[in-house]
């Protein structure tokens, strides 16, 4: 096992590694930025390094730090969090170099699912299933025609280095397709100095349903059962649930096994993440992620394994502590991701939070970095935290959340707390009955 562990993330994330660090008994340490330094993780943590100005370039994302940070520190492995350098083969190649673990998998996989081309080529060849599209990059506009003449419109083109829902455009007729090739494209290069877009079939009203995967690095892989986020604005995800409204056992331990025999046999190590879109009883692969995902609480919610726990254990050598039989699902969970942000336009509300009280009681988690009096700085993303519910069944689960959602107080800033005690009460989201375009188009509707 690990004697130290450097965290390289921030905010609410810092302190869930932070935390399972602490159960385990490793020592940990954190980086930070300038604009940190009276952040909660740089308070709980055994040492803590400031890297840098805020600027995320400058100190998130600045390997050369980082990895000075581990050397004065002596710590043996580095846990990535999401975002910053979770995805980032060459930091995983960098400590390999240094011999300090990467907790995750190795540079190559995140490599393969780091680029959307490779990564649907690489789910087809494991017996994924993928939706309808192009093999590999689209090179002018006369194969974009003849791939969507061949799959039937409508069609998305998509950035093969896409992230975070950027350089997509979906066109409807023939006639659309010029216009929205080139400007993906032109929005790729932008966004990810690399404009190589691929099309796929646009499924009209599918749900976003992804599958929490592990893998040993052994050839052993299992999944933890799906998260159902369809509920998005932007093709960002606002709401997750698991298990999800729309599948049954079956369906589950179908596409499960699918899933964890792809990890098996690819080798892969750690946490990872298969989306797909849910269509008429199909599933279509969309992309992986190689990392822990923001809403991984709900899948520990129903299955009482702390995911963390499993990427240190696997990243130490340790193996996963559980075998595919010994992952039960229990009740339902959901979690709202409470962004200081207007609930209606979605613009950033960074200041001071005059006030915080979370709520308790049974069945509820609160997964957050701030505190009565924390000032929120500009320079990172809006997330403050994350509010998880579990209940024996959905119904109960629903109840739950809109008693906690009651209880909670976040002054001093704009949250979006209020859109979730909306959803809450709403029939559709009761029954369970949305597509990853309801929330959108209920926004638009208020307006
Ligand atoms: P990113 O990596 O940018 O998040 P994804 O490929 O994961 O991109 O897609 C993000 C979201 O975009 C999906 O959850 C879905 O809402 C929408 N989307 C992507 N591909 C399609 C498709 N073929 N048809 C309809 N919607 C899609």
């Amino acid at each position: 096992m690990f004697q130290k562990i450097l965290i390289a993330n921030r905010g609410e994330i810092a302190l869930r590694v932070l935390r399972a660090c602490k159960e385990l008994g490793i020592q940990t340490v954190v980086v930070h930025s300038t604009a940190d330094s009276d952040a909660m993780h740089v308070r709980l943590a055994d040492e803590s390094v400031c890297i840098g100005p805020p600027p995320s370039r400058e100190s998130y994302l600045n390997i050369h730090q980082i990895v000075a940070a581990c050397e004065i520190t002596g710590a043996d492995a580095v846990h990535p969090g999401y975002g910053f350098l979770s995805e980032n083969a060459k930091f995983a190649d960098i400590l390999a170099a240094h011999n300090i673990t990467f907790i995750g998998p190795s540079g190559d996989h995140i490599r393969i699912m780091g680029d959307k081309i490779e990564a649907k080529r690489t789910a087809k060849r494991l017996g994924i299933p993928v939706v309808p599209g192009s093999d590999g990059a689209i090179s002018d506009e006369k194969e974009a025609k003849r791939v969507a003449a061949e799959i039937g419109y409508p069609v998305i083109i998509k950035a093969s280095a896409g992230g975070g829902g950027r350089g997509m455009k979906v066109a409807r007729t023939e006639a659309d397709l010029e216009v929205a090739l080139q400007t993906a494209k032109s929005e790729a290069g932008a966004a990810f100095g690399d404009d190589a877009v691929y099309i796929e079939k646009y499924l009209e009203k599918p749900r976003h349903i992804e599958l929490q995967v592990f893998g040993d690095g052994a050839g052993r892989g299992v999944h933890f059962g799906e998260r159902d986020c369809s509920l998005q604005r932007r093709h960002q995800k606002v709401w997750e649930e698991a298990n999800s409204p729309a599948l049954n056992a079956e369906e589950r331990a179908r596409i499960g096994g699918i899933c964890a025999k792809a990890i098996a046999d690819l080798g892969y190590s750690g946490a990872g993440t298969i989306e797909f879109l849910y269509e008429n009883g199909e599933f279509y692969f969309i992309e992986m992620n190689t990392r822990l995902q923001v809403e991984h609480p709900v899948t520990e919610a129903i299955t009482g394994i702390d995911l963390v726990h499993e990427q240190i254990r696997v990243a130490s050598g340790g193996g996963l502590s559980v075998r595919q039989e010994d992952i039960k699902f229990n009740g339902h969970a959901i979690e709202c991701r409470i962004n200081a942000e207007d609930p209606r336009t979605f613009t950033p509300s960074p200041g001071t939070i005059t006030h915080f009280h979370t709520p308790g009681g049974l069945g509820i988690r609160v997964d957050s970095g701030v505190y009565s009096g924390y000032r929120i700085p500009p320079y990172y993303d809006s997330l403050i935290g994350k509010l998880i519910v579990h209940g024996r069944n959905r119904v109960e689960c629903m109840m739950r959340l809109r008693r906690a959602l009651d209880e909670f107080v976040v002054d001093g800033i704009k949250t979006t707390l209020p859109l979730f005690r909306d959803l809450v009460g709403n029939p559709d989201i009761a029954n369970g009955d949305y597509d990853i375009h309801w929330l959108e188009k209920y926004l638009a509707n208020e307006d």
